[in-house]
């Protein structure tokens, strides 16, 4: 049975770290143990992993959100490049600005 040097608090044989404190104890140190500001640190990691895990992840969407709008203008940009006459229904007609067959201007 020890004493914490810092509080003062009685320990038991067996404990690595005060109880009231949190001070690594004699037996602590001789047994490796990790100190708790090392726990706290990890703690503070996972945590940071999640908040740039977190931050990934709204990167990632926004990225999907910009890839998404720009597959619906390859789509529109196709779907004009497909046009097609509105009057003599002449198909696969490119950008052109008039129809090849009829000449009416297309949009
Ligand atoms: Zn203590
Ligand atoms: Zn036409």
């Amino acid at each position: 049975m020890g004493f914490c040097s810092k509080c003062g608090k009685e320990l038991a044989d067996d404990a690595f770290f005060c109880p009231r404190c949190g001070v690594r104890t004699a037996a602590g140190v001789t047994a490796g143990a990790t100190p708790p500001v090392m726990e706290e640190m990890r703690d503070a990691l996972l945590r940071a992993g999640k908040e740039i895990e977190k931050a990934v992840n709204k990167a990632a969407k926004e990225m999907d959100d910009t890839l998404t709008k720009a597959k619906e203008n390859v789509h529109a940009t196709k779907a004009k490049m497909n046009q097609t006459c509105p009057n003599c229904g002449a198909a696969n007609l490119g950008n052109a600005a008039y129809c090849p067959k009829c000449g009416t201007k297309l949009s």
